[in-house]
């Protein structure tokens, strides 16, 4: 195989092509990481790319194969959001406060993969914090979307989207607190899953929002997504909302035929200013659930509408909370000053960009002394309202099916200038976490040229049903076939 059809293969194909010795790990690794030479320049979907430490994992894999004790990820490359902590290779979240700084431990999910021998490529960009919807608010510069560089990958996880979509990975670990792995997945034509909060462990996840945070996969299929669902799911000591009951097989509830399967319209995810090209797409995937046997059922989650307003008082408390460690004592950069508080303050004025100050602003107002009743105690009870909203529903459907975004990537600097814009990204995504359901993102068309994306919202615990549903569509559908021109 060339080296560039070896960066066109999922994990699946990967995995038969390594144990057939159709190639080996060294290989497939080699060719991404000259893919990456090739084309990052243009993406920038890393932020740093791991070549030696790939190269060895990759050596190792070879041997592991040979003895016959590999697992199903043993020797495949995926690249981690520069999110998740690793021994080696360092840690920024795309922060200048973080610059340089390299983890004493790995993340638990970063262990599991290392102890299945899958090869590290590197870290990739994300706005700072994760938090924006365009990877413009990374420190270290944009990633661009493989589809258009003109456009964004969309974000947080914009680079690890980026990263599979551009044939750099072959999957990618990212993070989903309001949307940031189905909405990047959405705008880069890949696959996109958010399991739901309490599958996978957040140990070594720095932490934006903790209530709502969840690590989750980029892949070109949906069973690439349940390979590593399959990999990284389970309790965890180490994170006390992992939950404790064994994950299931989540590759073998991969399914074809969609008889008997309820599938929920909800008219609240019609909302003005979606693009007319978004809306055919979604219409026509969701009018392909149906021939596949589906039966589609009308819901409402009345309380979508304040989704938005609610996430922007949680995620930012949250956030602000969290955010206090980073004070030039303990991590990363200290810009030292005359008194220990001119050294804080000092330290975050210069480490933290924009948005994470507006963030830190926004939750520490909504906490503070006078207006914690009115914003943040308000936030949780709209909270709960947006849950039942759910609960009710999946009384009468298995899945809620609906667009991901309400308008494909759009233009790099279109957005930046205001904020509120660029929130209304995520607002098909967002309440998936303030209910703490699982989602997950895949493609169902393109739009000028650029992809629209089908969400797929699912019962808690239950991506089994999620992952069947998409799968289903997925093989149907076909548009997995189309991989951006790069
Ligand atoms: N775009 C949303 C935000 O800016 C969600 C980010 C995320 O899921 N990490 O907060």
């Amino acid at each position: 195989m060339s080296n560039r059809d070896l960066t066109r293969l999922t994990a699946a194909e990967a995995r038969t092509g390594l144990h057939a010795g159709d190639f080996t790990s060294v290989e497939l690794t080699q060719a991404h990481l000259d893919r990456i030479a090739a084309v990052d320049g243009d993406v920038h979907a890393y932020l740093h790319v791991m070549r030696d430490v790939a190269l060895t994992q990759a050596e190792a894999a070879d041997a592991r194969i040979a003895s016959g004790t590999a697992d199903v990820l043993t020797g495949v490359p995926i690249a981690l959001k520069d999110i998740l902590v690793t021994t080696d290779a360092p840690t920024t979240a795309a922060s200048k406060i973080l610059d340089g700084y390299v983890s004493p431990y790995d993340g638990t999910v970063v262990s599991r993969l290392r102890e299945r021998g899958a090869v590290f490529l590197g870290k990739t960009n994300t706005d700072e914090f994760a938090m924006g919807s365009s990877t413009e608010n990374s420190a270290f510069g944009p990633t661009f979307n493989p589809w258009d560089l003109t456009r964004v990958p969309g974000g947080s996880s914009g680079g690890s989207a980026a990263s599979v979509a551009a044939r750099e990975a072959v999957i990618s670990l990212g993070s989903d607190t309001g949307g940031s792995i189905r909405q990047p997945a959405g705008f880069c034509g890949v696959v996109g899953l958010k399991p739901t909060y309490g599958r996978v462990s957040r140990y070594g996840l720095i932490a934006f929002a903790s209530s709502l945070d969840q690590i989750g996969p980029f892949s070109r299929t949906v069973e690439d997504a349940a390979i590593m669902l399959n990999a990284i799911a389970g309790h965890d000591p180490m994170d006390s909302t992992s939950v404790s009951e064994p994950p299931p097989d989540f590759r073998a509830a991969l399914r074809t035929d969609l008889t008997g399967v309820r599938v929920g319209i909800a008219r609240e995810y019609t909302v003005s200013g979606m693009e007319a090209g978004v809306t055919s797409s979604v219409s026509a995937a969701i009018a392909q659930l149906e021939a596949l046997g589906a039966e589609l059922v009308d819901v409402s989650l009345p309380h979508t509408e304040y989704a938005l307003a609610t996430y922007y008082i949680t995620a930012p408390a949250e956030a602000s909370a969290n955010l206090s460690r980073f004070d030039g004592v303990k991590y990363g950069l200290r810009v030292d000053a005359p008194s220990l508080q001119d050294t804080y303050r000092q330290t975050r004025g210069d480490g933290f960009g924009s948005e994470v100050k507006r963030r830190i602003m926004l939750g520490t107002y909504a906490l503070s002394s006078g207006y914690y009743d009115a914003y943040y105690v308000k936030a949780q009870k709209v909270r709960t309202l947006i849950k039942q909203d759910f609960d009710e529903a999946f009384k009468r459907v298995d899945v809620i099916a609906g667009p991901t975004s309400p308008t494909v990537a759009f233009g790099v600097g279109s957005r930046t200038d205001d904020p509120y814009q660029m929130y209304l990204a995520d607002i098909f995504t967002i309440s998936a976490n303030m209910a703490g359901i699982p989602g997950i993102a895949l493609p169902c068309g393109f739009s000028e040229g650029l992809p629209v994306s089908l969400q797929l919202l699912g019962k808690a615990f239950d991506e089994q049903t999620l992952l069947g549903v998409a799968h289903a569509y997925e093989r149907a559908a076909g548009w997995f076939a189309h991989v951006a021109n790069l």
